[in-house]
């Protein structure tokens, strides 16, 4: 655990989520600010920086896509489909280097990017 990490405090207890999914190895909690009507954001337990790293694990990795699946599963997403994102990096806008992945759906969610 990575002590100034904020998913990892949460991931501790230390900070509050609505948890929707859990795993042994894998956390998924409802994004503060959604951007859609569905909008989670689904972590390995263990502290990866951005999804390079969590490359470099293949089966951490495995496990935050079948959550992922999971999570979009349970929130009634996979008829009419939904958006998975790995922002990565600063052309990205990342703000929270604990990686995490965006399950975004609810409604037609537009271009794959703006400007
Ligand atoms: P990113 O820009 O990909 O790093 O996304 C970080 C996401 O974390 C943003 O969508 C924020 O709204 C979200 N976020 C920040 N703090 C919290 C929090 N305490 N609980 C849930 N989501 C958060």
């Amino acid at each position: 655990m990575d002590n100034d990490c904020l998913f990892c405090r949460i991931v501790a207890g230390e900070i509050p989520a609505t948890v929707v999914h859990e795993t042994a190895t894998t956390l998924a909690f409802r994004d503060i600010d959604p951007k859609a009507p569905v909008h989670v954001l689904v972590i390995p337990k263990a502290h990866h920086g951005d999804v390079l790293a969590l490359a470099r694990d293949p089966q951490a990795a495995a496990e935050v896509l079948a959550a992922s699946a999971e999570v979009a599963q349970a929130e009634g997403l996979t008829a009419d489909g939904f958006r998975l994102i790995f922002n990565t990096g600063r052309h990205s806008g990342q703000e929270v280097f604990h990686v995490h992945a965006h399950v975004l759906g609810g409604r037609p969610l537009g271009p794959m990017v703006s400007g």
